[in-house]
């Protein structure tokens, strides 16, 4: 798996590489590379640690957080920290959605595979046809396999919003066409699966539906491969945060929680309204906006922050966001 943004060293010119989470970095520059791996962006994110000198402690994991009188108690692997403040920044990819459809525990979640060699025979079928799920099924399909890729969107190839948060990227398009000329990727789009189940003898039934009450009946022989994305890390602090009936996220103009003051929310989980920040261009532009307001209340100089606006890292006006291209 690769990063599907493109990295470009264009930091001189005002343009920061879009997937650089500090101020003069370029993982395009440290890594010489376009689309780093994961490993390879975790030694961009550990070259920074340490030019910062940031005190990070890895192996802590963190099951609870309690508010106090005066701030939050933390539990950990470890024993327990106390902070006036808490950022939230635990993510995603730990926390799959494993139940989004009856009979989802027999099927593979897409984060589970560290690599598509592990899924057997020559047929296999993907539910999620958005970044993971097309991923999957070019790698499976450069394995030889036929792949049977089922979205309830109809995304795949075609143009339709200009927001990479909810249409396939460019390096993806372009991946996508160069397999599809195999004929092993079949897309079926615009339907939803409906439950699956394992047959008696051997291998799986699944059934889906679109909006129109058209069906397809599935039968395969290895278990599906699920991209059906992420519940993620937010659930460990459910209770601290708010959403409206949509289900949707609710965060202060600061990304602090609605109903517990001092916990902030940053990341690829930070909505507001329409605009999703799940991409690292996208989220890192929030940092400064929180690192602000918690200046303020500790009366700390925030004239450390005036660079971050001029490089384009202090997004506090989202009326500027989520506009359409025109052509
Ligand atoms: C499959 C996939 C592909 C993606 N590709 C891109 C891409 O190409 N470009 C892009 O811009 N964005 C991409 N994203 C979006 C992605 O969410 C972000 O880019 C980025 O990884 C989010 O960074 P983060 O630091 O907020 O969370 P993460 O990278 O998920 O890091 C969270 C950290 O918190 C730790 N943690 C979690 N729970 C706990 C706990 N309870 N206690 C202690 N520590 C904990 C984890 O170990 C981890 O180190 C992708 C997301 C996914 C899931």
């Amino acid at each position: 798996m690769r990063l599907i943004t493109p990295s470009f060293t264009s930091n001189a010119y005002g343009m920061m590489d879009l997937n650089a989470v500090a101020l003069k970095t370029s993982p395009a520059y440290t890594l010489g590379t376009e689309h780093p791996t994961g490993l390879e962006y975790a030694q961009y994110l550990q070259v920074v640690s340490q030019y910062r000198k940031l005190p990070v402690q890895t192996g802590v994991d963190v099951s609870e957080v309690i508010p106090e009188n005066d701030g939050f108690r933390l539990i950990h692997s470890g024993g327990e920290l106390r902070s006036r403040y808490v950022i939230w920044a635990a993510g995603e990819f730990q926390y799959p959605k494993l139940d989004s459809f009856s009979g989802a525990e027999y099927g593979v979640h897409s984060s589970l595979f560290s690599s598509w060699t592990a899924v057997q025979g020559d047929e296999c079928v993907i539910i999620g046809g958005y970044e993971s799920g097309v991923d999957a099924a070019i790698h499976l399909s450069k394995l030889g396999k036929k792949v049977t890729v089922i979205d309830r969107n109809s995304r795949g190839l075609s143009k339709g919003s200009s927001d990479p948060s909810v249409e396939l990227s460019p390096y993806t398009k372009d991946r996508l066409r160069t397999e599809m000329v195999h004929e092993r990727i079949h897309l079926i789009q615009g339907y939803e699966v409906k439950w699956l189940e394992p047959e008696e003898t051997e291998g799986y039934a699944l059934y889906c539906e679109n909006e129109f009450g058209d069906s397809h009946l599935i039968k395969t022989a290895q278990a599906p491969v699920l991209a059906t994305g992420f519940q993620g890390s937010l659930h460990l602090i459910e209770h601290l945060i708010e959403r409206n009936k949509e289900g949707q996220l609710q965060l202060g103009a600061a990304d602090e929680s609605t109903i517990t003051s001092g916990l902030f929310v940053t990341g690829p989980q930070v909505l507001h309204d329409h605009l999703q920040f799940c991409f690292i261009y996208k989220f890192r532009q929030r940092f400064a906006v929180v690192a602000k307001a918690i200046g303020e209340r500790l009366g700390l100089d925030l004239t450390p922050l005036d660079i971050y606006r001029q490089e384009g890292m202090f997004l506090d006006d989202l009326s500027c966001c989520g506009e359409d291209c025109t052509c």
